[in-house]
């Protein structure tokens, strides 16, 4: 068994916790999902996801509640997460594209480019190579999304997509934390949430 929390403040919730049962159905685990709002409902958990949405109103609540120095402690505690678009920009220690101060968990060595790809390619899908998956290329959906600009210590790009001729990196890993700037929950393809599973068990 395995226990999943999905910070459940704002943006795709019920997405992952649909794909979270799908991927644990595949790798033949029970699955309990706990939806995380508050600083006490985040205990016990194997794995921890932070849903896309809107980056500042996710931080803004997550700090309200005390939510956000609770996960920011049980991350570098080493609990394996995922955090795909606007949860990729909380987890980031560097922000870059964005006015003023925003609240962040600030646990992985990446900087972050909110917004990257602009107005002109808002919202875009893409095949993926994932150094990480095994099989065919995953299927990247991209919604006003961020790209990781630097990254440092123990961070590392394991997928990058070629924009008018330029690398751009769009999944970030470092350790047993995995950031995303695209929406693996919208797919039908579980194996990024396999792999946080599988991270889990561990
Ligand atoms: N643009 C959003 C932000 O900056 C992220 C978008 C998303 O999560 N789809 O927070």
């Amino acid at each position: 068994m395995v226990r999943v929390g999905i910070v459940a403040l704002q943006g795709g919730i019920a997405e992952h916790q649909h794909m979270v049962r799908l991927a644990a159905q595949k790798l033949d685990l029970g699955v309990e999902v706990v939806l995380l709002k508050k600083a006490s409902d985040a205990k016990d958990l194997d794995a921890i996801i932070i849903p896309g949405g809107e980056s500042t109103t996710i931080g803004v609540l997550a700090k309200r509640t005390g939510l956000m120095d609770r996960l920011k402690e049980m991350i570098l505690e080493g609990t394996p997460t995922l955090g795909t678009c606007a949860g990729a920009i909380l987890m980031a220690k560097k922000l870059s594209g964005t006015r003023g101060q925003q609240p962040t968990l600030g646990v992985m060595d990446v900087e972050v480019h909110r917004n990257y790809f602009g107005r002109q390619r808002e919202s875009f899908e893409i095949d993926l190579n994932i150094d990480f998956l095994e099989g065919p290329p995953f299927r990247g959906i991209f919604i006003r999304a961020p790209a990781f600009t630097d990254f440092w210590n123990g961070a590392r790009s394991a997928a990058s997509i070629n924009v008018n001729g330029k690398k751009v990196d769009v999944v970030a890993v470092e350790g047993s934390m995995i950031a995303t700037s695209f929406h693996p929950e919208l797919t039908g393809d579980t194996r990024i949430h396999e792999y946080l599973i599988k991270l889990a068990k561990k």
